[in-house]
C-alpha cells in the first residue's frame, strides 16, 4: 500500500470516529426530551388519578349530605304526627314520611356504589403514584447516563478534532481535498477494492483504473462514487 493510502487509511479512521461521536452528540437532546416526557407523562396521569379520588371523594359527601337531609326530614316529620288534627292531615304526612324513607334508601344504595368507585379509584391512584415514582427514577437515572455519555463524547470530540487534523496534516494537499471533498457527501471515503469492483458502490472498475490503482503511484477514485480506492491486498494487515 502507498504511504498516502495508508495515511488516508489512518485519517479515515479518526475521521469515522469523529463523525460517530457528533451523530450520538446530535441524539442526546432528543434522548433527553424523551426521558423527561415518560417522566411528565406518569405526572399527568398521577394528578389525573388524584382528580379522580377527590371527585368521587366529594361526590360521597354529598350523598351523606343527602342521606343526612333525608333522615332530618324524616324525623320532623314523624315530631309532626302527634299535632295532626286531620285523617286526611295524616295520610299526607305518612306519605311524605314514606318518600323522605325512600330518599333516604336511595342515599344509602348510592353511598355504598359511590364507596365501591371511590375504592378503585384510590387502588388507581396507589398505582399510579408507585408508576410515576418509577419513572421519575427512571428518567433521573437515563437523565445521570446520559449527562455523563455528553462528558464522554465532548472530550472524544475534542481529542479527535486533534488527531484528525494531525491525520489531515500528514496528507499531500490535493489528497487532503479529495479526501474531504469525497467525505462531505459519503462515509466511509475509501473503498476496498475486490474483484475489480468498488465495494463501496458494487460498480466494477475500469481496467486503465485498476491498473493505476496496482501501481499505487496515484490515488484512484471511483469513476461512480468517487471514493478513493483502496485494493483489497494492499489493505491486509493494515486493520
Ligand atoms: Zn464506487
Amino acid at each position: 500500500m502507498s504511504e498516502a493510502i495508508k495515511k488516508l487509511v489512518a485519517l479515515q479512521r479518526v475521521d469515522d470516529e469523529l463523525a460517530r461521536a457528533r451523530v450520538e452528540l446530535a441524539e442526546l437532546p432528543g434522548l433527553r426530551e424523551a426521558a423527561e416526557a415518560r417522566r411528565a407523562e406518569s405526572l399527568e396521569a398521577l394528578e389525573e388519578a388524584r382528580d379522580a379520588v377527590r371527585a368521587h371523594e366529594l361526590e360521597q359527601r354529598t350523598f351523606e349530605s343527602g342521606l343526612s337531609d333525608a333522615e332530618e326530614r324524616k324525623r320532623h316529620l314523624e315530631g309532626q304526627s302527634s299535632q295532626v288534627k286531620s285523617n286526611e292531615a295524616y295520610t299526607a304526612l305518612l306519605q311524605e314520611i314514606e318518600d323522605a324513607q325512600r330518599s333516604i334508601g336511595e342515599m344509602e344504595d348510592k353511598i355504598l356504589e359511590a364507596m365501591d368507585v371511590l375504592e378503585a379509584a384510590r387502588e388507581a391512584l396507589a398505582v399510579s403514584e408507585q408508576r410515576a415514582a418509577e419513572a421519575g427514577a427512571s428518567a433521573d437515572g437515563e437523565l445521570a447516563r446520559l449527562a455523563g455519555r455528553q462528558a464522554e463524547l465532548d472530550k472524544d470530540v475534542e481529542r479527535l478534532v486533534g488527531a484528525r487534523d494531525v491525520a489531515a496534516e500528514a496528507l499531500d494537499p490535493e489528497v487532503r481535498r479529495r479526501y474531504f471533498k469525497v467525505v462531505e457527501k459519503r462515509r466511509p471515503a475509501l473503498a476496498v477494492v475486490t474483484k475489480e469492483v468498488c465495494t463501496g458502490c458494487r460498480v466494477g472498475i475500469p481496467p486503465q483504473d485498476f491498473v493505476d490503482l496496482l501501481s499505487a503511484e496515484d490515488i484512484v477514485q471511483c469513476r461512480t462514487c468517487k471514493r478513493i480506492l483502496v485494493h483489497a491486498d494492499g489493505l491486509a494487515g493494515e486493520g
